[in-house]
This record gives structure tokens, C-alpha cells and sequence, in this order.
């Protein structure tokens, strides 16, 4: 057979989340672990066939997992920790090691690259011993072989499966352990090398689209040339995504691997390190892989012969430019989606039919009727989108275009004393991040408004006593800047989405953000605009209730990027730009409505870093000229705050103290006063709120322990720039735990202030 077609991997939770709802039913004990393993192979047997029936030719397993691949590949090396050695039952155990349990904390997650999955981080020692373990990999391999499809079995590489692991014993990093983790894969070959008597391995190594030293690109080099000598009838290839990986092609290339996979979407800069690959197959990722737009079949195929005067063109393989797995399964079940918009969407399912055809079309195969069809359809819609009114607004561009306030003007000095003379909030100052707990009630008030169970005014209501409920208790423990809660918000990113032009949502639209849990971001496809104000109502309301400021909650717009399928014929920068120009309006609207403080979160503004230090400038530039647009309208007395999930400023402070936010919320618990430090060391004049505990845990902290930490804190930065906060929003929590944390926060504020009073 001549491969002409391959897929990265494939999504594994189901098309109407089948797995998900397995692997949940089997956690709380509904379902038996044979039942589990019944849902599994069902789906892994049903999108085999799908790529299949698509006309794939390299159809992946080993794709499929439980929880997560690298997860998987801890167990393929038995690199269990310690802490979990002790569970005899091998399903229990991985469970455990994802989930934890009563007496061990689970692994650690964290993002897979720049995308929202998130993957296990391999905890390694050198006092390991490793050992193969390739049952699930040999497995998956025999179970497609049975319905008739020889996979290319997709493994994490060992290169990348270190960088992503930490070290849990003291001394040094995890790339000394190459030597122990190197065997393991050989012996890996071996076994994989009689399965059949060809068999295809892709070896993701993603690690090397990042800025990788002369040492890692020594270990590609190590590793390849040693794993292609295990074993002549199994075919290697390394895969990339996300990026270009110029430096580790051209390393590869001496190598005798069989292939090379390359992401030509996000990684154009691959076109440059491509001419020397001589008889290797290159496969070709040129269908989006993380993106659900419809190809454009003509500037594929343009893509594909500018490639293809660089590599042999029988040596081409089209694929996908990384795994689906980062997109949704299917149009089919979106029959509430504009007609238009449809149209314009492919999603994982649909992607297989483009690869296919896009295939056929660039090696001049002969079409059959449907595919010509398909071909011209294509052309149609691509056409047809180019001019959409859907899409384009021509009030919006030029808008934008003619911007002239782009930001505040008053500098943060001035600012600060207008703001003290009417905000009149204290030193350590204590306020919330937004959210206040999101109880069963309150979703299913939302939820039966949503499906018109019950009239706007009993919605209203409810909301209205969520508020006032929420401002009476702040009152009552003393908060110095209150807040609404939040009880309106299902999603702090799916709420503007709602309610801004330009924006859609899908019915079925679920991708897996980790484990179990998916996210259904989402779909950016026109020019924004807001038809009217998005949260007036709410905060207006709820500062009607009191005497004390109430801060406006808006998102910004880099989070709303960050976590939404988002247009690709217009650069990021400028849809971003779209969204703070909106979000501005909002900003008069709530300022001239008699909000004083008004807060924009952006959560994921680190989540969208580039992945190559060369393209940092340009995101940062952007991104906080979005921010800046935003809040240009507020007045010199409107206090401007904005918050950030996470403790690692160090190389983006320079940026955080460009966004010129009043006051910046952070957060800190986990880490001491140690974050602090590096806004006292560039000297950072802005006020700061820094955590003083961490919601993501149901504990409720003592009085002693935040008295200790804001002591922590005042030893880095003086009490005038600080502000008292816990970590982050609210709405994960029960009542029963914000409750008596935000009273010891509060009983904790007024002592130390208490104490510096004394002291002076
Ligand atoms: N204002 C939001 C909240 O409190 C911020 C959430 C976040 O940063 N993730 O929920
Ligand atoms: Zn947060």
C-alpha cells in the first residue's frame, strides 16, 4: 500500500463524550471496570473505522487513554512514584495517580503546551529503577489488527517525555535520567518490531517547536540513532506540532529515521529546514489541527507544491498539523448552528474528508463524482466566507481604524491620588476576586431561564437575591471593595461571548480539556461588536445595596482569545482588538453608571505566550495594547484593577507593569511572599493584591496563618501599595468554606492593621 494520508492522533472522549461519561459512572462505582473497558473498545474500534472509512492510510493507536498519553508513558516506563507503589490494583492505581485520593495527593497537571489540554507531569528519581511495561501499546495494536487496520502506534518520545517531567529527588534536572529511559524505549522497539512485519511508530517530540539547547537536539540525536537501529521492519517517525522545528529537522535528517511530521499551519517557518530530508517521507501537516475552520483546499494544495520544491513529491504525506484531539468530533449533531456558520466549520470528523481529498487533489488522483462535489463545494464556501456579512462589518473596522483614545493619559501617580480622595479604601485594603460560590440553585436558575422553564422575572429575582445576599454577608464581615458574585456567569469567558456579535456557540462543540472533563469553547467567526451593555444591570444592582464600592467584573479580551476557537483570516491581534474595543464601551457604560472600580481579568493572559522566544514581542505588544484600549476610556478618579491566576511574573513583569493596571490581583499562597519579590526588584509602583490563600483547596485557612502570611507579604512591599485578596474567584467553593474564610481574612486584616497602628 503507498501512503498518501495520515492523521497525528485522534480524539478519544467520544462524539457525544462517551468516554466521559464511562470513566465518571466507574469512579463513583455505577459502572464495573469490564463495562468501562467494554465503552473503550467500542470507541476505539469506531474511530479506527472512521479514519478508515475517510480513506487515512497511517490511522494511529496508543492515541487513545484513559486519562492522558503521558500518564500512559509513566506507565509504560513503570515510573510510578513512591506514593502510589502500594495499590496492587493496577487500574485503581492509575486512577489514583490521576485523581489522587484520602491519603495521596494526586500527579501534578499542567498545559499541554500552548493548548487548554492538560497533561500529567511525570514525577522522576534517580533512584528509580525503569522497566518496560508495554501491554496497553501491544494491545491497542492487536485489537485494530483484529478488525483489519495495522495503526502507526503513536508514542511520546523520550526526549519530550523528560523535558515534561520533573525531578522529585533534590538533585539535578530530568535530562540525566536519558540513560536510564533510553533502554526502556529500545527494548520498546523490540517488542513492537514482532508484532507484524512492518510496523509504523510516531514518536512525538513537540519539545523541539520550543527554543531547544545544543543539549536537547544532542539527545534527539542520541535517541534516533540508536531507536532506528533496534529493529529494520519498524518505520519511525518524528513528529512536531504547534511550531516550527527547524533546529531538530535539520538533526534529524542525519538520522535513518523513516519520516518526519511537521506542522506547516503554525509552523510556516518549517517550509525553511526541508530541503536536505532526501528519501525521507515528510508528512505533511497542513490541515488545521487545532482549529475547526473549513480548509481552503486551493491554498492547501498551493502549500503543498511550494513544499513540494523542496521534497520528492511521492515522498509526501498530507496529514493533519497535529493531533485532533484539540478539536471537536462532529458537525453532525449542530442543528442549532447558523446555516452559514456550519458551513464554514470542520471539525475532527470533517478534517479526516479534507486530508483525504486534499491528498487526492494534490498527487492527481482520479476523483469520483462525490469528490469533485466536494472539491467545488469547497471553493464555494471559501468564496462565499470571504464576503459574508456575517463575518464582515464594515462599522467595526473602521472603528478601529480611526481609534483615537488608546489609552489613559493620566499617569499612574496622579491617578492613584485622585482615586485614594474619592475611594477613600484603607491600607490593605480587603476585597474578593469576583466570583462568589455557584450553588446548585443558582445554576439551575440559569439553566431553566435558558430553556424558558421559567419567566425573566423569576430569573431576575433569584439573581437579585444571590446579590443581595452576597453584598449583606461582605458587609457584615467588613470587606473594604465588594462585589456582586457573579451569579448571572455560567463561564466567565461563554458570558461576553453571549452577549457580543460575531461570536457562536456550539451544541456538541466539546473538546477534552483533561481526564474526564472537557470545555466547549466558544467560536469567534465575525467582526465583534456589543449590541448593548453586558453587565450594568448586575453591578449597578448590586451597588444600589450599598455604601460601599462595588467593583465592576468584566473579562479581558486576551482571556476571551485565549479560550475560544478563534477566527483565522484576520491576525489574533486584531480580534483581540475587536473585543477590547467593545469591552471599552462597557467601561464607559458601567463608569458613567457610577462604578468607580472596575476590574478586567485576564486569567489567560499568560496561557497565550508564544511558544518561541522570537514572537514574544510582538504577542506582548499586542496583548497589552488590548488591555490599554479597554480601560482608555476610564477617568483619572476610576480605579482600574486587573487579575492573573497564577505565581510566575518573573519573565512578564515588565509586560504586567505595561498594562498599567491601578491595581493588579495575583496569585500567591502556594508560594510565600516569594512572587512578591520580583515586583519590589524592578521597582513596580502599582498596587498589588497578592493571594493571602488558596481557594483551589476546601480547607478553610485560620486567622494565624493569613495574620503570618500578610506579615510575609508587608516584609517585601509597604502596606500603602498592598491589597488583601484570596487567590482567585470564588465559585468553585461552597459556602460552608468561603464563609469562614473570608471572615478569618477579614478578622485577619483588621489585626495586622491593628498591630502596624501599635507599632508605629
Ligand atoms: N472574576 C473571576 C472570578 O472571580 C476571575 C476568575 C479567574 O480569574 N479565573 O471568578
Ligand atoms: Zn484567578
Amino acid at each position: 500500500m503507498e501512503i498518501k494520508t495520515s492523521i497525528t492522533g485522534f480524539p478519544r472522549i467520544g462524539e457525544q463524550r462517551e468516554l466521559k461519561k464511562a470513566l465518571e459512572s466507574f469512579w463513583t462505582g455505577k459502572i464495573s471496570l469490564s463495562e468501562l473497558e467494554k465503552t473503550s473498545h467500542e470507541l476505539k474500534i469506531r474511530h479506527w473505522n472512521y479514519q478508515k472509512e475517510s480513506g487515512i492510510d497511517l490511522i494511529s493507536s496508543n492515541d487513545f487513554s484513559w486519562y492522558d498519553n503521558m500518564l500512559d508513558t509513566v506507565i509504560m516506563l513503570n515510573a510510578i512514584p513512591e506514593r502510589f507503589r502500594s495499590i496492587a490494583d493496577e487500574t485503581e492505581r492509575y486512577f489514583t495517580m490521576a485523581r489522587g485520593n484520602k491519603d495521596c495527593v494526586a500527579m501534578e497537571m499542567t498545559k499541554w503546551f500552548n493548548t487548554n489540554y492538560h497533561y500529567i507531569v511525570p514525577e522522576l528519581s534517580s533512584k528509580d529503577e525503569y522497566s518496560l511495561n508495554a501491554d496497553k501499546i501491544l494491545d491497542e495494536y492487536n485489537e485494530a489488527k483484529e478488525i483489519g487496520i495495522k495503526t502507526k502506534i503513536n508514542i511520546v518520545g523520550p526526549v519530550t517525555f523528560l523535558a515534561l517531567s520533573k525531578r522529585v529527588d533534590e538533585t539535578g534536572g530530568t535530562y540525566q535520567l536519558f540513560d536510564k529511559v533510553l533502554p526502556i524505549y529500545k527494548e520498546l522497539i523490540r517488542q513492537i518490531s514482532e508484532l507484524d512485519d512492518n510496523v509504523y511508530v510516531q514518536f512525538d517530540e513537540p519539545v523541539f517547536v520550543k527554543d531547544t539547547s545544543s543539549n536537547e537536539l544532542n539527545l534527539l540525536k542520541k535517541a534516533y540513532s540508536e531507536l532506528t537501529k533496534c529493529a529494520d521492519n519498524v518505520k519511525i517517525i518524528v513528529a512536531t506540532y504547534f511550531e516550527h522545528s527547524n533546529e531538530a529537522t535539520n538533526i534529524l535528517i542525519d538520522t535513518p529515521i523513516w519520516g518526519i511530521g511537521l506542522d506547516f499551519i503554525y509552523g510556516k517557518q518549517n517550509l525553511n529546514g526541508i530541503e536536505t530530508l532526501k528519501d525521507k517521507k515528510l508528512i505533511a501537516g497542513v490541515v488545521d489541527g487545532r482549529n475547526i475552520w473549513v480548509n481552503n483546499f486551493e491554498k492547501s494544495i498551493a502549500l503543498l507544491n511550494k513544499i513540494s520544491e523542496k521534497v520528492n513529491k511521492e515522498n509526501i504525506i498530507v496529514s493533519s498539523s497535529c493531533s485532533l484531539l484539540h478539536v471537536p468530533y462532529s458537525l453532525k449533531y449542530e442543528d442549532n448552528l447558523d446555516d452559514d456558520l456550519k458551513t464554514w466549520l470542520s471539525f475532527a470528523m470533517e478534517k479526516l474528508d479534507e486530508v483525504n481529498l486534499i491528498s487526492k487533489l494534490f498527487h492527481g488522483v482520479k476523483l469520483c463524482e462525490g469528490d469533485k462535489q466536494k472539491a467545488i463545494a469547497n471553493k464555494d464556501v471559501i468564496e462565499k466566507k470571504g464576503v459574508s456579512l456575517k463575518i464582515h462589518n464594515n462599522a467595526v473596522q473602521s472603528r478601529l481604524k480611526n481609534l483615537v483614545k488608546k489609552e489613559r493619559t493620566d499617569k499612574f501617580e496622579d491617578r492613584i491620588k485622585a482615586q485614594k480622595a474619592v475611594l477613600k479604601y484603607p491600607e490593605l485594603a480587603a476585597t474578593t476576586i469576583g466570583s462568589f460560590p455557584q450553588t446548585p440553585e443558582i445554576r439551575k436558575l440559569r439553566r431553566d431561564y435558558k430553556n424558558n422553564n421559567i419567566s425573566k422575572e423569576f430569573y431576575e429575582t433569584g439573581i437579585k437575591e444571590y446579590i443581595d445576599n452576597c453584598i449583606a454577608f461582605q458587609e457584615e464581615i467588613g470587606l473594604d471593595v465588594l462585589v456582586h458574585g457573579e451569579p448571572e456567569r455560567n463561564d466567565m469567558v461563554e458570558y461576553f461571548g453571549e452577549m457580543l456579535d460575531g461570536f457562536g456557540f456550539t451544541k456538541n462543540g466539546w473538546v477534552q480539556s483533561y481526564g474526564s472533563r472537557c470545555v466547549k469553547p466558544p467560536v469567534i467567526y465575525g467582526d465583534i461588536s456589543r449590541p448593548e451593555p453586558m453587565t450594568v444591570k448586575w453591578i449597578t444592582y448590586a451597588q444600589s445595596k450599598t455604601e460601599k464600592i462595588v467593583k465592576g467584573m468584566l473579562t479581558g479580551p486576551v482571556t476571551i482569545l485565549n479560550w475560544s476557537f478563534v477566527r483565522d483570516d484576520l491576525p489574533r491581534s486584531v480580534v483581540s482588538e475587536q473585543i477590547a474595543v467593545a469591552l471599552s464601551d462597557e467601561v464607559t457604560d458601567l463608569q458613567n453608571a457610577g462604578i468607580k472600580i472596575i476590574q478586567i481579568d485576564e486569567a489567560a493572559f499568560k496561557e497565550g505566550y508564544p511558544l518561541r522566544k522570537d514572537n514574544i514581542p510582538d504577542y506582548e505588544e499586542w496583548a497589552v495594547r488590548s488591555f490599554k484600549i479597554v480601560v482608555s476610556p476610564a477617568k483619572m478618579e476610576t480605579q482600574i484593577h486587573t487579575h492573573m491566576c497564577y505565581s510566575e511574573f518573573n519573565d512578564i513583569i515588565k509586560t504586567i507593569e505595561a498594562m498599567d493596571a491601578d491595581v493588579i490581583s495575583i496569585e500567591t499562597a502556594r508560594s510565600g511572599n516569594e512572587l512578591l519579590k520580583v515586583f519590589k526588584a524592578i521597582g513596580y509602583k502599582q498596587e498589588v493584591g497578592p493571594g493571602v490563600y488558596d481557594i483551589h483547596s476546601p480547607r478553610v485557612p485560620g486567622i494565624d496563618e493569613i495574620v503570618k502570611q500578610i506579615n510575609a507579604l508587608l516584609e517585601v512591599l509597604p502596606q500603602k501599595q498592598l491589597w488583601i485578596n484570596p487567590d482567585c474567584g470564588l465559585k468553585t467553593r461552597k459556602w460552608e468554606e468561603v464563609k469562614p474564610s473570608l471572615k478569618n481574612m477579614a478578622f485577619a486584616v483588621k489585626q495586622v492593621r491593628k498591630d502596624l497602628k501599635e507599632r508605629r
